[in-house]
């Protein structure tokens, strides 16, 4: 099983105008793990997350992951572009790191405004990749701010919720997006 590389043959469903705006009530809903059984739900929605990652990445030049609730599909499944790509299917952080760290954090839901949070940073996370093998990976830094960004989503906690305090939010610059 590849279930990335059978997104692959896949028509997109989902385009830029089906992403979920900041208010909508379904980005603070919790998600409902994958089963076993709906396993072949899944290269539609991997599809649908790549095809709008990239058309964030082409209008706003952000964008690094993206939860499957953001496109409406209220499940577990999160889908990162770093280095390569990977699904992480019911993902679980089952360690984090005392030692955290600030930083201007961004969402594709609301892709103009810029929040300050604080993240772990190194974490551990546990799930079951594109081949339906479990996995455990640790992570720090920048891989670890985004993955706590986008399990965030499947607990139905966006970024504005983390903000440090009442002056952590600013407009992108106009040079930045
Ligand atoms: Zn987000």
């Amino acid at each position: 099983m590849d279930i990335l590389l059978d997104a692959q043959t896949l028509v997109p469903s989902k385009h830029l105008s089906d992403l979920l705006l900041l208010g909508d009530p379904r980005l603070y809903e919790r998600c409902e793990p994958i089963l076993e059984t709906e396993l072949t739900l899944l290269p539609q929605i991997a599809a649908d997350l790549r095809q709008v990652m990239m058309e964030v990445r082409a209008k706003y030049h952000f964008g690094r992951g993206i939860a499957a609730p953001q496109l409406g599909y209220m499940k577990r499944v999160i889908y990162l572009d770093t280095d390569r790509p990977r699904l992480l299917i019911n993902p679980s952080i089952t360690d984090r790191s005392a030692e955290v760290f600030e930083l201007w954090d961004d969402c594709m839901c609301f892709p103009h405004l810029l929040v300050r949070v604080q993240r772990h940073q190194c974490i551990t996370v546990t799930y079951f990749d594109e081949h339906w093998e479990r996995r455990s990976w640790n992570v720090k830094n920048d891989l670890s701010e985004l993955i706590q960004h986008e399990c965030d989503h499947l607990e139905g906690i966006l970024c504005t919720m983390r903000a440090v305090n009442e002056k952590a939010f600013k407009w992108r610059a106009q040079a930045d997006v």
